[in-house]
């Protein structure tokens, strides 16, 4: 099963993600959480990216698909996948298109994680996340229910980013939503209510037996 999560920041994905991949054993590529990753080993990726996820912007796209194309030829994706995080633009969306191609495989849904603007802006100010697993918390909680790991905020969650991330959304990732749509493959999920609701909608609209609901 080729998934792939769609939303703006703050509507969901990781946590829809981890689920899936708990659920389906099958690999999580979240070119966030890689990009993370390269800062915090301080490779050169990681020294350019920096100051780009800080800002709220994007990194290039020729990084960013050199990036995909790596990460979804590993043997582990065979199997299947979710993306989350990528593609954001539509030379993006191109390059998948094609990359799915060579590998001879496709996109069995886009699971699109609907939330309005003025939630987003709330969910995001003061978010904590667990350096750990990546899990997402309210402000003010002390440390991660999961592993007890101390929680911290990420650059990108502070005030002075959280516009920019929602505004380059807006103009740059959401015309990708209309690329699938026109390839008919995009499952529209109610992101609002508890984690529990929002993924027994994301497990409805996979559908139990591999066949998919609009
Ligand atoms: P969120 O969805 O909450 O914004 P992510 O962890 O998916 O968080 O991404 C964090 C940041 O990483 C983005 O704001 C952007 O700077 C960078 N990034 C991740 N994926 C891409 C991509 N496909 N193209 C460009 N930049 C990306």
């Amino acid at each position: 099963m080729n998934l792939l999560l769609y939303g703006a920041p703050g509507s969901g994905k990781g946590t829809q993600a981890n689920m899936l991949r708990d659920r389906f054993g099958i690999p999580h590529i979240a070119t966030g959480d890689m990009l993370r990753a390269e800062i915090q080993a301080g490779t050169p990726l990681g020294l350019e990216a920096q100051p780009i996820l800080a800002r709220g912007q994007y990194v290039p796209d020729d990084i960013m698909i050199g990036m995909i194309r790596n990460r979804l030829g590993k043997p582990d994706c065979a199997g299947g996948f979710i993306i989350d995080g990528f593609p954001r633009t539509i030379p993006q969306a191109e390059a998948l298109d094609v990359l799915m191609h060579e590998l001879g495989c496709s996109l069995d849904r886009v699971l699109y994680l609907k939330v309005d603007v003025s939630e987003l802006l709330q969910r995001l100010s003061g978010r904590l996340v667990c350096p750990t697993c990546q899990r997402t918390y309210p402000p003010s909680t002390a440390a991660c229910a999961s592993d007890g790991t101390p929680l911290v905020q990420r650059d990108d969650d502070k005030a002075e980013a959280v516009r920019p991330r929602i505004e380059i959304y807006l103009s740059k990732t959401v015309p990708v939503l209309e690329h699938y749509r026109g390839a008919g493959i995009v499952s529209e999920i109610d992101g609002r209510g508890t984690i529990t609701e929002i993924t027994g909608r994301v497990l409805a609209a996979i559908g139990e037996n591999g066949r998919f609901h609009a």
